[in-house]
């Protein structure tokens, strides 16, 4: 009994060494992507139900380590911020949407917005809108055409310098957009108080909207508390022709998801903006 117990727990340090000696493996890693050209970003367009125009897309980063191979966001980035090496990613993910952008507009390519997505910790950092006009500025991209998506815990808890460093980034002409809609712990007061343009309906209301009566009341929802407040929604994670129809009902025109395309590359992107629709 004692020996099987300190056999458990012998193994059980074992593994959390192991685990943490991977943790820091990729930390060290992930240090050096930036500077080694590892990370990318791909993006995926948003779409107008109606007529199949993209009429949006949203930046997603993409990291290719050299030893270990691809290494998915939902991996790397809760280390990043874990480690504050989200500071450095996220500048260099803001200021990479915006030349690139600016490089397809220059390059004659009809001019949609770009999304990035924004951590709580970039907004407790403090300095989101600062990076944001010397990214606009050293781009030259139109602020327009840049969009910020946070989620609910950025207006969680002392949330002054969050809704101060929103306000200069709609003052200069930015967009902000909650994303993950419904899935924080945010009261409805958040809407009305903090200066935004946008909800994200969440994919798992949309993944089971034909099929669970509380997804769709939630989305239904949604959708008109945007209508009532004057912002536009977005459906995220539209896999079917049924969740397109569903969402098309209830009042929802614009949608991204795998049904219209995955996120893709750069090139590839450029493509699907010359041609100004998917499929
Ligand atoms: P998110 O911001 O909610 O991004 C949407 C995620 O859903 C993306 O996963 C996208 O590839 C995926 N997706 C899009 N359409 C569909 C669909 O039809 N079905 C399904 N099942 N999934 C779909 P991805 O690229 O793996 O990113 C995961 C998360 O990592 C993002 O969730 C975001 O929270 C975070 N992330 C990605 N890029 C960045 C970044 O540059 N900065 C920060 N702070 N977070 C990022
Ligand atoms: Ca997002
Ligand atoms: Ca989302
Ligand atoms: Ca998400």
């Amino acid at each position: 009994m004692k020996k099987s117990g300190r056999n458990g727990f012998r193994f059980f340090k074992g593994e959390m060494n192991a685990q943490a000696l991977r943790w820091l493996a990729l930390e060290t890693r992930l240090r050096r992507a930036i500077e080694r050209d590892e990370l990318a970003l791909h993006y995926q367009p948003q779409v107008s139900r109606i007529d199949g125009a993209v009429v949006g897309m949203e930046a997603l980063l993409r990291w290719h380590s050299e030893e270990i191979g691809a290494v998915p966001p939902g991996d790397f980035i809760p280390l990043a911020e874990d480690t504050g090496l989200i500071h450095p990613i996220g500048e260099w993910v803001i200021r990479r949407a915006c030349f690139q952008n600016k490089a397809w507009q220059n390059a004659g390519l009809p001019p949609v917005r770009v999304a990035v997505n924004v951590s709580a910790n970039q907004f407790k950092a403090g300095a989101v809108s600062a990076i944001v006009r010397k990214a606009l500025a050293d781009s030259g991209l139109a602020p327009r055409y840049l969009e910020v998506e946070l989620t609910e815990s950025v207006m969680l808890g002392d949330s002054a310098a969050a809704e101060a460093q929103m306000a200069e980034l709609r003052a200069m002409g930015v967009s902000l957009s909650l994303d993950d809609f419904g899935t924080g712990y945010s009261s409805l007061g958040y809407l009305s108080r903090f200066p935004l343009d946008k909800l994200k309906i969440d994919q798992t209301f949309v993944r089971n909207i034909t099929t669970e009566q509380r997804s769709a009341a939630i989305a239904q929802a949604t959708i008109a508390l945007a209508q009532g407040l004057s912002l536009s929604v977005v459906a995220e994670g539209v896999e079917t022709i049924g969740q397109r129809d569903f969402l098309g009902l209830i009042g929802c025109d614009v949608m991204q998801g795998y049904l219209y395309s995955r996120p893709v590359p750069a090139h590839e992107m450029a493509l699907l903006l010359a041609k100004g629709r998917v499929a």
